[in-house]
């Protein structure tokens, strides 16, 4: 019988993700259903109530339920419960367990596909919402020299400080207290690219080597990615790797297998 699957957010008519995970289940010959569901904003427990009753497996979750997920979730994995944020459920033994996979996701396509290692780099992580919150452990277990958080409320950022400083080296700032240095790594984790805006970063904090890496993805180059490029930087990235990757993390933790990821980016990066 076809095992089914879902993401469930609002809005999602943009999700790639069925996209995504039909592909996957056509290369590893996984007999599953995936699609999208409209979940009203405060009707989020009903709609996956509703799904889990008719028969489905698991759920991918994004905006703006991240968080939600991560309360109704009977048990958590350790870098969900450390991220406050779920991205993913697995409806198995008759309870939620929930997960988190953007941060195994980033680091897989940072270091995998664009070959980056993040182990003794500088990085400058720029947001401090839920996909910056979900990255930060996964970072820190890479073993970076130190990771800067920067955030337009710097109290946010601070507050992460405190919360991830006994995993690693995490400094908190603002834009321009910045300290004076260049990094290695700069990820935009702001969804200040959704607006076509850009944090005001000093230009200093480029070098032609840092990868400049956009998790927000689009047909056209982020206006991030942009002024990076007018920096001089030549590592540039947009989110569709770690999209990919995410998705191949949530596969494996429902199907035990592991898609090939690399023919499906570049087919991505084509539209
Ligand atoms: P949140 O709403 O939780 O957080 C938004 C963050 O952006 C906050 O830190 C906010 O700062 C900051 N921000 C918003 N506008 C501006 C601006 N004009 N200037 C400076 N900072 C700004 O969003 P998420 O964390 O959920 O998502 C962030 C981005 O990551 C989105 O673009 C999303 O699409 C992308 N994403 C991509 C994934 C992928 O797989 N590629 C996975 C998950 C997310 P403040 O605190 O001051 O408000």
């Amino acid at each position: 019988m076809t095992d089914r699957y879902a993401v469930v957010g609002n809005p999602i008519s943009h999700s790639k993700s069925p996209q995504i995970h039909m592909a996957f289940a056509r290369q590893t010959q996984q007999d599953i259903h995936y699609e999208a569901i409209l979940a009203p904003q405060n009707e989020f427990q009903s709609t996956v109530n509703t799904f889990r009753q008719q028969g489905g497996k698991g759920m991918n979750i994004t905006v703006p339920f991240k968080q939600e997920a991560c309360q109704i979730a009977a048990s958590l994995t350790e870098r969900a419960r450390i991220a406050g944020a779920v991205n993913t459920f697995k409806f198995a033994d008759g309870h939620i367990q929930g997960d988190n996979t953007d941060g195994a996701g980033l680091i897989r396509d940072i270091t995998i596909n664009l070959k980056i290692p993040v182990t003794g780099k500088r990085i400058l992580l720029m947001g401090a919402g839920g996909a910056a919150r979900g990255v930060i452990l996964p970072l820190l277990q890479q073993h970076p020299t130190r990771l800067v958080i920067a955030n337009r409320t710097p109290q946010k950022a601070q507050l992460l400080q405190q919360q991830f400083s006994e995993f690693g080296p995490v400094i908190a700032s603002g834009y321009m207290d910045l300290p004076g240095e260049c990094f290695d790594i700069i990820i935009n984790a702001t969804s200040a690219s959704l607006n076509n805006a850009l944090p005001e970063l000093p230009s200093k904090i480029f070098t032609t080597d840092t990868l400049a890496y956009d998790m927000m993805y689009s047909t056209e180059p982020t206006r991030f990615l942009n002024y990076a490029a007018q920096q001089g930087v030549r590592h540039l990235a947009d989110g569709i790797g770690m999209l990919v990757e995410q998705a191949a993390e949530s596969f494996y933790l429902w199907r035990g297998i592991r898609p090939d990821t690399r023919n499906i980016i570049t087919n991505l990066k084509k539209i």
